[in-house]
């Protein structure tokens, strides 16, 4: 599906302003919030494979620290840009406020493709991303993770060059490292499993049977892999799944109308979460094109790809039965589009409280690292389990008083936290 030309920071910046209006936010403290307070911008030289010297742009930007230290993931992408950066890390500080840990937000990137660069290279610019940051970050200032085509692999890059220019051990300072160097278990199912547990509390509420829906799909990444795992495991059936054909550079849908096999697809899918095409149609799937995910006759849509993938240009498509978005991505719903979701009265388990798993795992990981003790992956999700349940109970009661779309109401309390923050702190 072509990705439309949306700004994700002026998406990002229109979102604060509404709630922004309903909280009769002073005007200071407006101001301050609705730009990111650091950013910086670095070249990192790298000596390529033939031996030639090649410069790759980085970013670091932190939104907001008033709660703690500010955090979010470092992507690798050929289409990275300042203010996708921007936006992302503004959607990190009102995630960590909307699930209530003590964190701020940020976001890092590298404008690179890790698919035509070998692992030496890929050493190489993790390496030289925290030489050009070290003193900016840190495990009491900004602590990072992996995100969109990077892993614990360029973590424990991260942290080892760090803890080489700081000369100590500073396990806290990245979060999402392989268990067994300092990672928590369940981190891997946590972003997924977050989204989960948030729709399961949603269907309790609206009184439905999670065994008695279907889902649709977009994307077969983490994300999308573990919510499907678990929302098979409440007795769920998804039968469609949306995702990226490397090769045709364009997307699929698979569909199987009596339910996708998780496992059978893992099987036939890369790391990047691309499913093998002929192999699929071998085992029974349809193949449909990329954006017909959104046109399932299903109850829920789960959209755990990329951002912007439900625009003005398709928001009229979903099937007349969706009665729930579980956003699983951040940001897939523009604001127009989420105008014409509310007025079909679907109901919009937004963004950065359905995928604040990953976060709260991350924040679990920095407690474990500070005690030097580490949990079962059981106490680990249970723990998580209930953050989450908590944080969207919080978010309907107010939706319900209110009156509230769901987007605005987690919007209202975590940029109301934020704002009482920085006031106590006496910055605006
Ligand atoms: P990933 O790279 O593991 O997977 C991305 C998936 O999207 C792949 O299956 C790919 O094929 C698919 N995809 C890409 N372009 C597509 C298109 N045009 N149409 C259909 N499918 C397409 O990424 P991920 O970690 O699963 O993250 C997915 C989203 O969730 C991103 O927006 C990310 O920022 C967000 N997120 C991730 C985490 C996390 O813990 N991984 C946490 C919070 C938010």
């Amino acid at each position: 599906m072509e990705t439309p030309s949306y700004n994700p920071y002026q998406v990002a910046q229109s979102q604060f302003d509404k709630v922004a209006a309903i909280l009769e936010l002073d005007d200071g403290v407006k101001e301050l919030l609705r730009q990111p307070m650091r950013e910086y911008h670095f070249t990192i030289p790298v000596r390529m494979d033939d031996g030639k010297i090649k410069i790759f742009k980085g970013f670091r930007v932190q939104h907001n620290d008033a709660r703690g230290p500010a955090k979010g993931g470092i992507r690798f992408h050929p289409m990275e840009t300042i203010d996708t950066v921007r936006a992302l890390s503004m959607w990190m500080t009102w995630k960590c406020s909307v699930v209530d840990i003590p964190l701020g937000g940020a976001k890092g990137g590298v404008i690179c493709d890790p698919h035509h660069l070998s692992l030496k290279e890929q050493e190489q610019i993790c390496r030289g991303w925290v030489r050009q940051i070290a003193r900016n970050v840190g495990p009491f200032s900004d602590v990072p993770a992996p995100d969109v085509m990077t892993n614990g692999q360029h973590m424990l890059w991260i942290l080892d060059e760090f803890e080489a220019i700081h000369g100590g051990r500073y396990p806290g300072f990245i979060t999402g490292k392989p268990v067994g160097m300092g990672g928590s278990q369940g981190r891997t199912e946590a972003t997924g499993f977050g989204v989960i547990f948030v729709l399961r509390e949603a269907l309790k509420e609206m009184g439905i049977a999670p065994e008695k829906t279907t889902a649709s799909v977009q994307g077969f990444g983490n994300v999308a892999q573990y919510a499907i795992r678990m929302y098979t495991q409440l007795g769920g059936k998804v039968i469609a799944i949306s995702c990226w054909d490397q090769a045709d550079k364009k997307a699929y849908t698979y569909c199987k109308k009596n339910g996708v096999n998780v496992e059978e697809l893992l099987g036939i899918s890369d790391k990047f979460g691309g499913i093998d095409k002929n192999r699929a149609r071998e085992l029974g799937y349809e193949m449909l094109p990329g954006e017909k995910w959104l046109e399932q006759e299903v109850d829920i849509l789960i959209p755990a790809a990329l951002e912007n993938q439900i625009n003005n240009s398709n928001v009229q498509n979903i099937a007349k039965s969706i009665k729930v978005i579980v956003e699983g991505a951040n940001g897939p719903t523009t604001p127009e589009a989420d105008e014409v979701i509310k007025q079909r009265n679907i109901m919009l388990l937004p963004d950065f409280l359905t995928n604040a798993g990953g976060v709260t795992c991350s924040y679990f990981e920095q407690v474990q690292c500070n005690m030097n003790y580490f949990w079962e992956k059981n106490e680990v999700l249970e723990k998580l389990d209930v953050k989450m349940t908590s944080a969207f109970k919080a978010v309907s009661e107010l939706a319900r008083q209110k009156k509230l779309y769901m987007r605005d109401a987690a919007y209202v309390i975590a940029i109301n936290r934020v704002a009482q923050a920085v006031t106590l702190r006496g910055w605006a």
